[in-house]
């Protein structure tokens, strides 16, 4: 790799160069890379529970490549962090940090259904794959840093945003990550997130013998999961609600004195969660009054923003994607329906980022068995490689470009203005 970087022809030519040794060194590693996610894929790990995947990505980090500091249990009990290049103000080089994000959580009972071990695979393919051209770099105009964060508890509890409550990502420039779907998209719309658990405590008695002794619990159940079924007609197309009933009795002979809900409230944006919050509230009270039961709600610890777009990161990483032959989805059904929600959404609050959706050769739908056995197949393994390589190659282009990655920059700016003028409404 030559020694000039300076934007021109030359410059392009030499991206080029770098862009195809990238994708070559992640073919050359593309064993070890495919029993990464295999190990994780076979032992599912639920939300703050990945104890193996976060040992077995941490040792890949420290055995498997030179040159990787590697924090286990970074911050969290089941999070890591692996970083590689300068530190931040040595030598008084201006230092670019990269981030690249793993998740690594499954579901109960599908496992990885939603191909967070392939997500991992990818975080730790392109990270190594831009760490192999950067190495090589005899006289880069900046210094760069590859970080790779080990996000744990993207299906429950947003690990991300513990992360960077604790500060993880105060120092990254900008980060990466994908996601796996049923089609190539640089961006699907998901969505901000709150969720509750509904308790309604009444009061037993015999069902049969004395029936209007007893306060029944199960009913206000009943009327919440309708009320919330009703308002969703009144509701913006866009967002969504959805629950199940966790507890609601013992026997049928005893009036129900306690039952408990779980509902996911979503919004386009998170500025509307409020409103979907406090109708829904009333919805719950409503059901309490009419049957006389107490109510008692308990929000989860985070709420799960929508992810931001950036248009710059986009369009490098169609042109990328494109070059290494992937096909990006034009169906506006796709397209503008939401894809659920992520914690990632929280990040892209805080650093320019971006969390495409990838093909994996399988048109099984997230979240079903299906899946978890598309996520584990030989066929996902040529789709996970290319992404991860697309993402890298979209590092590339904005490292060594003050110019695009201060467009980065602008572009997260302006989408989180735009975020919060609407939350000022
Ligand atoms: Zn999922
Ligand atoms: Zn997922």
């Amino acid at each position: 790799i030559p020694p000039v970087w300076e934007l021109g022809s030359e410059f392009e030519a030499q991206l080029q160069q770098c862009k195809e040794k990238l994708g070559q060194h992640v073919d050359s590693v593309a064993e070890k890379l495919c029993s990464l996610s295999k190990a994780i894929w076979s032992e599912p790990e639920l939300a703050y529970q990945e104890h193996q995947a976060h040992s077995t990505l941490t040792r890949f980090f420290r055995e498997q490549d030179q040159g990787w500091l590697v924090q286990s249990r970074y911050k969290l009990d089941t999070a890591f962090r692996a970083e590689w290049g300068p530190a931040r103000g040595d030598s008084g080089v201006k230092v670019v940090n990269v981030g690249f994000l793993c998740e690594y959580d499954a579901l109960e009972e599908i496992g990885h259904a939603c191909g967070h071990n392939l997500i991992a695979e990818v975080g730790a393919a392109a990270a190594l794959g831009l760490k192999s051209v950067l190495e090589k770099m005899p006289n880069p105009p900046v210094g760069v840093k590859v970080t790779v964060i080990g996000t744990p508890a993207e299906e429950d509890g947003g690990g991300k945003i513990d992360l960077i409550e604790a500060g993880a990502f105060e120092d990254l420039d900008v980060v990466f990550m994908a996601h796996p779907s049923q089609e190539d998209a640089s961006y699907l719309p998901d969505m901000a997130e709150h969720d509750v658990i509904v308790n309604y405590y009444g009061k037993t008695s015999h069902a049969a013998a004395y029936p209007w002794k007893g306060i029944n619990a199960l009913d206000a159940a009943v009327l919440a999961y309708n009320n919330l079924s009703l308002l969703r007609q009144q509701m913006k197309p866009d967002w969504r609600l959805h629950s199940i009933i966790k507890h609601g009795g013992v026997k049928p002979n005893i009036v129900p004195s306690h039952s408990e809900l779980s509902f996911y409230l979503r919004t386009l944006l998170r500025s509307e969660l409020q409103v979907l919050r406090e109708t829904a509230e009333q919805c719950f009270k409503a059901a309490a009054m009419a049957t006389g039961c107490k109510v008692e709600l308990h929000y989860s610890k985070h709420v799960f923003y929508n992810v931001l777009p950036n248009r710059t990161l986009e369009r490098l990483f169609v042109e990328n994607g494109k070059a290494l032959g992937m096909e990006f989805t034009t169906d506006e059904e796709v397209l503008k329906n939401s894809s659920g929600s992520t914690d990632f959404g929280n990040v892209t609050f805080v650093v320019p980022g971006i969390h495409p959706y990838f093909y994996i050769g399988s048109s099984a739908l997230n979240h079903t068995e299906e899946y978890n056995i598309a996520a584990g197949s030989e066929e996902a393994q040529f789709y996970t490689l290319r992404v991860a390589k697309a993402l890298a190659m979209t590092a590339l282009d904005v490292l060594f470009n003050q110019e695009l990655l201060q467009q980065v920059k602008e572009d997260s700016l302006q989408a989180k203005r735009k975020d919060d003028d609407a939350l000022r409404e």
